[in-house]
């Protein structure tokens, strides 16, 4: 099964991502964690980026398509995927359509005006993707491999509320997109993480 999931930045879709891949055993593609672990080993790509992330913008096309279809054409893909963080806009999505067929495309709604908050309280682990708010890990380390949890350097304000205006612009629209195609689920995420991931298993069946 081939799966994308859409949502805000701060939306909860790294951490609702992670939960769909453990129960249906499917690798999570997110191309905001490949891109900061280029950043981290210092890649040529990574420097590209880098610029355009902290600045809350996206990153061209050109890296982000070429980062995903290498990602794809790795063998755990062969059975399927969960696509997290690409598409981001109208070209991403054409491309990803002339390589696979997406089955669901999965849309966590959200309240705008709450998900500067969330971005402020993330905490993330940079070694394996981990996503948890500050109040929920008090001991600083990531519950899934101990290394210490940092804030993303795109998680301040200002930034934050950039990515929200680059969402409202670019990505947003692709809901419409999928849900021409007939794909599209939606599911009310302004629930508990518990609550959510029950409606997205619900969504899948
Ligand atoms: P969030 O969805 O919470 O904003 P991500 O980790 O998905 O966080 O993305 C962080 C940043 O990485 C984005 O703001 C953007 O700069 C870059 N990025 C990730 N995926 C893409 C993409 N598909 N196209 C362009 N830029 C991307
Ligand atoms: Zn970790």
């Amino acid at each position: 099964m081939n799966i994308i999931i859409m949502g805000a930045p701060g939306s909860g879709k790294g951490t609702q991502a992670a939960l769909i891949c453990k129960a249906h055993d499917l690798p999570h593609v997110s191309t905001g964690d490949l891109l900061r672990k280029n950043i981290a080993d210092g890649t040529e790509l990574g420097k590209q980026a880098k610029a355009f992330m902290d600045a809350g913008k996206l990153v061209p096309d050109e890296l982000v398509i070429a980062l995903l279809k290498n990602r794809i054409a790795e063998t755990d893909c062969k059975n399927g995927f969960l696509l997290d963080g690409f598409p981001r806009n109208a070209k991403q999505a054409e491309v990803l359509g002339g390589i696979v067929d997406i089955d669901v495309a999965l849309y966590l709604e959200t309240d705008l005006d709450k998900l500067a908050d969330r971005a402020a309280n993330r905490r993330v682990c940079l070694k394996c993707g981990y996503s948890t708010s500050a109040d929920k890990a008090p001991d600083g380390k990531c519950k899934e491999c101990g290394e210490p949890l940092v804030i993303r350097d795109d998680d301040k304000r200002e930034v934050v509320e950039n990515r929200l205006k680059v969402y409202a612009a670019n990505t947003a629209p692709l809901v419409e997109y999928y849900k021409a195609k007939g794909v599209l689920k939606t599911v009310d995420g302004m629930q508990s993480i518990e609550a959510v991931n029950a409606a997205i298993e619900a969504a899948l069946k």
